[in-house]
């Protein structure tokens, strides 16, 4: 089940991910790729179901989808892995 918490920080990314496209609030593809390897070795990473938004993956800390998350420059891990 997808939470409250969840719901408000993914559109917040998407959002301003929408309105940023071709600023610098989007993280270098370099730093996206950086910031999912560590994602998807982190305990905290969480691999959901296999349809549509609950395929994708989220953050046991945060709830985001990480898919976006890693996307926004000025966002950073809650543990202080990136
Ligand atoms: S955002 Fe941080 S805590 Fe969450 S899965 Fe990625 S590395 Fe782990």
């Amino acid at each position: 089940m997808i939470s409250f918490r969840s719901l408000v920080n993914s559109a917040k990314l998407t959002i301003s991910a929408f309105f940023k496209k071709n600023g610098q609030m989007l993280a270098s593809k370099v730093t996206q790729k950086e910031r999912w390897k560590i994602c998807k070795k982190c305990e905290f990473y969480k691999q959901r179901g296999r349809f549509l938004l609950w395929r994708k993956p989220k953050c046991k800390v945060c709830g985001c989808y990480l898919d976006w998350k890693i996307k926004a420059d000025y966002l950073h891990c809650d543990k202080e892995k990136w």
